[in-house]
């Protein structure tokens, strides 16, 4: 008997521990993790993968001022992300290769790295993937791998947008 879970979401490493995200942005009432988005996938029986906080990993500390994507989108930055995009790749290859499925994939709306659909810049909103989510993407589009873009601010949305593909998967 073999009771586990066979299905997959791919998470931003800050929605399991905000305090990864740039200084001063945790503006919202979670402290840690992002629990409405949590409490779905962990009542649902859904298998959560963290996936790497570009950002922290590249300058190896937690402790940094917030960027506009402008000042990462840098050779540097775009290979760091490149190499994570691989990897990130190699696992949802490797869970859909198993027979079990990855039914969604979150970022974070107006981060540089991890936005799905805008983030606001100086010149204002630009619709666009930021570097590191844009390179997963091409590199799984062909799977049709729902990505979700979490605007903290008004979660509401985003949430609505879970719980309809995991309750559609139940
Ligand atoms: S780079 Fe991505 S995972 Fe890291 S703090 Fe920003 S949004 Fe979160």
């Amino acid at each position: 008997m073999d009771n586990r879970s066979d299905k997959f979401v791919f998470v931003p490493f800050c929605l399991m521990a905000q305090a990864y995200q740039a200084q001063d942005i945790v503006k919202y009432e979670w402290k840690s993790a992002i629990m409405p988005f949590m409490q779905v996938l962990l009542e649902n029986h859904i298998n959560i993968i963290q996936m790497p906080c570009a950002e922290v990993e590249f300058q190896n500390e937690l402790i940094r001022k917030p960027k506009g994507i402008s000042k990462y989108d840098t050779i540097e930055f775009n290979n760091h992300c490149e190499k994570l995009a691989n990897q990130v790749a190699c696992q949802v290859d490797l869970i859909l290769k198993s027979n079990y499925k990855v039914i969604a994939i979150l970022g974070i709306e107006q981060s540089p790295s991890c936005c799905v659909n805008y983030i606001y810049t100086n010149q204002g909103m630009q619709k666009r993937k930021g570097i590191f989510i844009q390179k997963l993407y091409d590199k799984i589009k062909s799977y049709h791998i729902p990505i979700i873009g979490i605007n903290r601010k008004y979660i509401k949305k985003s949430l609505e947008e879970l719980k309809e593909i995991v309750g559609s998967e139940n």
